[in-house]
């Protein structure tokens, strides 16, 4: 059965957001500048606080919001236009009210029954059907037409927006460009049979495990089994993209842990592109094939977990990604080594050339240190001047918390046997070959 699902959902799909804006109708700016493409069959994580505009991002891939100017592309299709039904998208959301007087099986048929299929136009010699779409080069010219009034107004009454008019302009023209040198595929929209539908969701049932809950209604279902009925209303159908907006956030902790992997495993068999959007590092962590991590609508940054684990671009993807969150001290950097309340770090040649070179034309030299809990290294010391002030038992591994200033304090991440507890005296090192290193002002990372 899964084999069968797998087989029919072979072409290989991309998406493409090429200089995405998005401003509310009430001129707040969620989304600045997105630019991202993604692959075939992977799994990206869109990641960040609350109002950092992912699922603005994602509610205009799926074509439920609209975008202020910017290109989408699905499969190198310019999409900004197509309504979602046509997209080859399907959507999770984070509250995902079943049908509660429906059982499994229907409210997994529900959408399939409702929503037409699009079938490619055949022409005489039963070949697909590409035309230029005429209407859209039309909807862009008037566009353009009155972007090109505005500008002639703004250049003698109000220079200021003269810039944003030409920005709109040339995305205008870059549209009229497309529509005009890119035939667009003809459809016809038809029902699917009931056999196609049965077909369709004992499909998904069985993919999801939940054949032996198809008659039940949702009452008798547990979290997990809810949670998976919602999957299974978005896979029922064979699309290029899933997108799923926080689907776990309405579970416990536990829950939640067992239906990432099941999420993982589905999109593995699925095959499709899968966007995720999530405010838990820890999930797009352990999900993602890359991450994209958001702050205030702008992109901070884009990478395999690893690669944005490693290697953050600035202190606040430093301090979002990983937990315990990583250390920031205050500090300065001295000819060759890190200076911080009476401490010293000294740093490779390599290190040192590097802050030399960009803090030369600074006077104070202050910078912002980076370390992860996991890389200091904490050793007993009865002599110590620093007393671990909480011990936090985490099984194998404990955490340690202790100042090294009045406010400044310290959590160590250890594995130990050993007996440790709050008070006892200790010293204190870094690991330096993780270290990190921010700018104190704009808080780029050095390394
Ligand atoms: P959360 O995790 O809280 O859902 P988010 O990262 O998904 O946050 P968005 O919901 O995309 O963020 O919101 C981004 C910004 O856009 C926020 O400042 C929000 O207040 C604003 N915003 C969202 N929806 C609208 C809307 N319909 N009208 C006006 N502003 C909006």
């Amino acid at each position: 059965m899964i084999l069968e699902f797998v087989e029919e959902n072979q072409n290989m799909s991309s998406v493409k957001l090429v200089n995405i804006n998005k401003i509310y109708p009430n001129n707040v700016q969620a989304v600045f500048d997105f630019n991202l493409e993604i692959h075939d069959k992977e799994f990206i994580a869109f990641v960040g606080p609350s109002g950092c505009g992912k699922t603005t991002t994602l509610r205009m891939i799926a074509g439920l919001e609209e975008i202020t100017s910017g290109m989408l592309f699905i499969d190198d299709r310019l999409v900004n236009d197509v309504a979602p039904k046509d997209r080859d998208i399907a959507m999770v959301f984070q509250s995902y009210a079943l049908y509660p007087h429906m059982n499994v099986f229907n409210n997994m048929a529900f959408g399939l029954k409702m929503r037409k299929v699009p079938v490619p136009m055949l022409d005489k010699e039963g070949k697909e059907i590409y035309e230029i779409d005429k209407k859209m080069i039309a909807k862009y010219e008037k566009q353009l037409r009155l972007f090109l009034a505005q500008l002639k107004i703004a250049e003698e009454n109000n220079p200021e927006s003269i810039e944003e008019i030409q920005r709109n302009i040339a995305a205008t023209e870059e549209k009229i460009e497309y529509y005009r040198t890119t035939p667009v595929q003809k459809y016809r929209y038809v029902k699917r049979s009931k056999k196609e539908i049965e077909d369709s969701v004992f499909r998904a049932a069985s993919v999801l495990q939940l054949e032996n809950y198809l008659d039940r209604k949702p009452d008798a279902l547990s979290g997990g089994q809810r949670q998976r009925v919602a999957l299974g209303r978005a896979i029922v159908r064979k699309v290029k993209v899933f997108l799923m907006d926080e689907p776990l956030s309405n579970l416990d902790a536990k829950l939640r842990v067992q239906m990432r992997t099941e999420i993982i495993k589905l999109h593995q068999r699925m095959e499709a592109i899968t966007i995720y959007v999530t405010h838990d590092q820890t999930e797009a962590m352990t999900m993602a094939d890359r991450i994209v991590v958001m702050k205030d609508g702008y992109i901070q940054q884009i990478g395999a977990p690893k690669e944005i684990y490693d290697h953050p671009v600035n202190k606040f993807v430093a301090g979002f990604i990983g937990a315990p969150a990583m250390n920031f001290i205050e500090g300065t950097f001295e000819k060759d080594h890190l200076s911080f309340f009476g401490y010293d770090i000294t740093l490779s040649p390599e290190r040192t050339k590097i802050l030399q070179e960009a803090l030369k034309d600074k006077e104070d030299k202050k910078v912002i240190i980076g370390v992860r809990p996991e890389h200091i290294i904490v050793t007993p010391n009865e002599e110590g001047n620093i007393a671990l002030q909480i011990v936090e038992t985490l099984g194998s591994e404990l955490l340690l918390h202790f100042n090294i200033s009045e406010n400044t304090s310290l959590c160590a991440k250890v594995i130990t046997n050993d007996v440790v507890k709050a008070g006892q005296k200790v010293n204190f090192t870094f690991n330096t070959d993780f270290l990190h290193v921010f700018d104190s002002e704009t808080e780029v990372a050095y390394f």
